[in-house]
Formats: C-alpha cells, sequence, structure tokens
C-alpha cells in the first residue's frame, strides 16, 4: 500500500497513549481512522474532534477488545462507518505486575485476555472482509517484554510473545490472500503505562539498561507502525524493534 490517502484504518484501545499516536500517525497520511476505545470515551471523542477540525475523517467506536462479540461489534460498525477496512492495528493492553508468588490466576487470565486474545478476535472477525478483497494490512502490538521476560511480568511476558507465534502463523495462513501481519515490539516508552514506574527506578534501573539512554516516545512507535503499512508489501511475519536497544 503506497498511500494512506483514503484507506480505513482500525486502531484498538486509541483514546491515548500509542494508540492515540498511531491513529493520529495514519490519519495525518490522510488514512480515515476508527478510534476504538474501552472506557475512556472523553479521550476518543477528544481525539476524533481534534483530527476533524484538522480535516481528517475519524470515527470513535466503543468496545473491549477482550471480549469476542464486542470485538466483532467493533469491525462490523467500522465496516457500516466506513464501507471497508484496509488496516487493522491491535494496540489495546493492560499490565498487571506482580511476581508471580503474588500474581492470581484472575489476574493472569485478564492480561492474557485483553493483550492477546484480543488479537484473535479482532483477525478472525475482520478476516472474511480482508479475504474478499484480497488485501489487508495487520499489526500486532507486542512488547520486548515478549522477547525476552521482565521480572514481576509474567502473565504480559507469556500475552506478548503469544502475539509474535499468532503474528507469524497469521502471516503464514494469510499471505496467500495478499494479507500481511507483522507485530512491532516497543520498549520502555513514554505513555500512562509507563507513567506508573516511579522516577527512582527510571532514572537508577532502567535508563541504564537501554544504550540509546532514553525512553522512546509515542511517536516514534507510530512512524514504524506507518512504515509497515505505507512500505511494507514485502515485509509479513516480521517483528520490529523500536526499543533503543534494550533488546538486539
Ligand atoms: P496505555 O495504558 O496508555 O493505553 C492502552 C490503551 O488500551 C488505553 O486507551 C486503554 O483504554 C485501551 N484498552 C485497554 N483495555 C482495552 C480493551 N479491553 N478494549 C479496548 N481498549 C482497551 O498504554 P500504551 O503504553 O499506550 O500501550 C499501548 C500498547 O503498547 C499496549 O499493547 C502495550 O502493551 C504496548 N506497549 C507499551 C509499552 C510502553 O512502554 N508504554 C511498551 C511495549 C509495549
Amino acid at each position: 500500500m503506497s498511500e494512506l490517502r483514503g484507506s480505513v484504518a482500525v486502531v484498538t484501545g486509541a483514546g491515548r497513549g500509542l494508540g492515540r499516536a498511531i491513529a493520529e500517525e495514519l490519519a495525518s497520511g490522510g488514512a480515515r481512522v476508527v478510534v476504538n476505545y474501552s472506557r475512556s470515551r472523553g479521550p476518543a471523542e477528544e481525539l476524533v474532534e481534534k483530527l476533524k477540525s484538522e480535516g481528517m475523517e475519524a470515527v470513535a467506536i466503543q468496545a473491549d477488545v477482550s471480549e469476542a462479540g464486542q470485538a466483532a461489534r467493533l469491525i462490523s460498525e467500522s465496516l457500516e462507518a466506513f464501507g471497508g477496512i484496509d488496516i487493522l492495528v491491535n494496540n489495546a493492553g493492560i499490565n498487571i505486575d506482580k511476581t508471580m508468588k503474588k500474581l492470581s490466576v484472575e489476574e493472569w487470565d485478564r492480561v492474557v485476555q485483553v493483550d492477546l486474545n484480543s488479537c484473535y478476535y479482532t483477525v478472525k472477525a475482520a478476516l472474511p472482509h480482508f479475504i474478499e478483497k484480497s488485501s489487508g494490512k495487520i499489526i500486532n502490538i507486542s512488547s520486548f517484554v515478549g522477547q525476552m521476560g521482565n521480572f514481576g511480568q509474567a502473565n504480559y511476558a507469556a500475552a506478548k510473545a503469544g502475539i509474535i507465534g499468532f503474528t507469524k502463523t497469521a502471516a503464514l495462513e494469510l499471505a496467500r490472500y495478499n494479507i500481511t501481519v507483522n507485530a512491532v515490539c516497543p520498549g520502555f516508552i513514554e505513555t500512562d503505562m509507563f507513567a506508573g514506574v516511579p522516577e527512582n527506578v527510571v532514572k537508577e534501573k532502567i535508563l541504564p539498561r537501554i544504550p540509546l539512554g532514553r525512553v522512546g516516545k509515542p511517536e516514534e512507535v507510530a512512524r514504524a507502525v506507518r512504515y509497515l503499512i505505507v512500505d511494507g508489501d514485502y515485509i509479513t511475519g516480521q517483528t520490529l524493534n523500536i526499543n533503543g536497544g534494550i533488546y538486539m
């Protein structure tokens, strides 16, 4: 897809953070954007208004993508809103960080449900449409934690590693329909998810591990997503690391 203009992109969990930056990046290239949100209606609608005021096309659609039925409704309402879908970015994610000794089964299940199972639910629902038109770009947001593990994040690491396996398998199965599927693995990025980490931990434990010596910006990840979509016609089943070198 050499041109974003006129295409339709669904971005899950796009009310804030990385999802918001991805929605803005794709909209600025001319894509019509579905800003999915689960509970944060205010920020999602505010983003849609902002994009519209700048001459871009966007719509906010509520759906908790960790529920298969709601994920399917997100896809059908997106199709209704714009008449098609060209790009699906599975970005929604949560973390509940505890060592396994303290982690409950419910907390394990919740993170796997939101971070991993949601990707399958949206892809499953969008597949008939992508197959029918013999094209589609799917980007799944994983994490460096899924590649290298991280203390206190067994549930998150497992879900994010699962996304990589899912991405490769989906890429294999869908290549024949001209659908590409790739994963993006951000390192530590300045968003609300990262804001919970105490400052002294950032300074003493995190920054020294990052060769580039700083955390990343949401826009830096968003541009990588745009690259995979716009220049990625011959890229599939890959994992693109945007992580300052923390994992090589
Ligand atoms: P964030 O908490 O700022 O944003 C996550 C978004 O997902 C929010 O808008 C939230 O409302 C939405 N969301 C959560 N559960 C949802 C659900 N069930 N249905 C629909 N939307 C839901 O976090 P972020 O940092 O912007 O994270 C975005 C993605 O990037 C996540 O998948 C996260 O795991 C991944 N990631 C983040 C970092 C980081 O350092 N920030 C690093 C690696 C990967």
